[in-house]
């Protein structure tokens, strides 16, 4: 068969390109790395985690053309480690280059309504919501939706930034003015008991492997725990993982992705609504590095190469991640010291408050 960009495979000595330079390119580049795949970082900053792993790196503007051009030429395939890629970066590189995942994909889970809409069409269960573009269709849909409600902006959203909570129909105005006039959605509240996050993987050939559900513990909108596995019935968590496979097969995706649901109910009537795809390696998939037969980084570095997707086993009863942000860093001497915890640093210099700063993982009945 003749290789195009769609269907084009890496193999041993190549090199994937991958915009933005954080600790989840660190940790894509370092897996590569084993596999014998090199890794070009493309970021705007001077300095960052990714470069001091990587086999090259440029320093460049996202909307800098001759630089995209001359980064697309060194590699044989693209990929992000953040959603916020612009959607001209994407179509200047894939014009070139594989781009993986690809700009539909993007364009969908960089819009809240997008994915919403998206998850309902395939039959998941969201928050009921309505898009806002103005206060009087806030007000129109303050009444619609009811109080409590979250009023989120439609796009570069993270980590709870970007939202603003209605607690009653006088709030409209306020909560406009907070989200500065943005395209927004407006989400109705939902008593949820956990969170949880399916991280799967689906390969240049349609096949889709899922880690197990992991829940999620959040403190001040910040990751801060992952526990796999999840407390779910395994119908429920079946569900989870069913939807999240619908999801990249409709955006043809390639690579890995998260799809964060909430649970309500409990026993027969748990239930799980999608929240939140994101097109990336995930922090609630981190435990897969120290956790899981393939790590969620190698997994994304084969599927986006074209290589068979690995196992997703856990290798313990359970295994627990933990967050290290801002000053919990400073632990790092005593955490090497734990018989059973493996430390990942970022290498990210002076912590700062709710910066994600590295992680631990333990393991509990191996
Ligand atoms: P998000 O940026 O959409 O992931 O939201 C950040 C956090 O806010 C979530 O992890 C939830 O804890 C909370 N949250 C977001 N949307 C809702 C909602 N519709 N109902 C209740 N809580 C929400």
């Amino acid at each position: 068969m003749r290789e195009t960009p769609s269907n084009l495979t890496l193999k041993p000595g190549d090199t994937i390109g991958i915009l933005g330079g954080g600790q989840l390119g660190r940790m894509i580049a370092l897996a590569a790395a084993r596999l014998g795949l090199r890794c070009h970082i493309y970021a705007p900053e001077a300095a960052n985690p990714a470069y001091d792993v990587a086999a090259k790196y440029t320093v460049g503007r996202y909307d800098d053309e001759a630089a995209l051009r001359g980064f697309a030429s060194s590699v044989q395939c693209v990929t992000y480690e953040f959603e916020n890629v612009p959607a001209k970066t994407v179509e200047i590189l894939s014009s070139r280059v594989p781009v993986r995942p690809g700009a539909k994909a993007l364009a969908v889970c960089q819009d809240r309504v997008l994915e919403k809409q998206l998850a309902r069409d395939l039959g998941a269960t969201t928050a009921d919501f309505v898009s806002i573009n103005n206060l009087e269709e806030l007000v129109q849909g303050i009444a619609t939706i009811g109080t409590p409600s979250i009023l989120k902006t439609r796009r570069f959203g993270y980590d709870g930034k970007g939202q603003f909570v209605i607690r009653k129909a006088e709030d409209a105005a306020t909560a406009w003015a907070a989200v500065a006039g943005s395209p927004c959605i407006l989400e109705s509240f939902v008593p949820f008991l956990r969170e949880v996050s399916v991280v799967a993987a689906r390969g240049l050939d349609g096949i889709v492997k899922a880690f197990p559900v992991t829940e999620n513990e959040h403190r001040d909108q910040i990751l801060r725990r992952s526990i796999v596995p999840a407390t779910l019935h395994p119908v429920t968590a079946r569900s989870a993982i069913d939807i999240a496979t619908k999801i990249a097969t409709a955006l043809d995706y390639v690579g890995v992705f998260a799809v964060e649901f909430f649970v309500v109910g409990e026993n027969e009537a748990e239930t799980v609504y999608v929240n939140e795809i994101a097109p990336r390696v995930h922090n609630s998939g981190h435990w897969t590095l120290d956790g899981a037969s393939t790590s969620q980084f190698e997994q994304h570095v084969r599927a986006i190469s074209g290589l068979p997707l690995g196992a997703t086993a856990p290798t313990a009863a359970k295994v627990e991640m933990t967050n290290l942000i801002g000053d919990d860093v400073l632990d790092w001497h005593s955490l090497m010291a734990e018989p059973d915890t493996q430390l990942h640093l970022y290498g990210k210099g002076e912590p700062r408050p709710g910066r994600k700063m590295g992680h631990v993982t333990r393991f509990f009945g191996r």
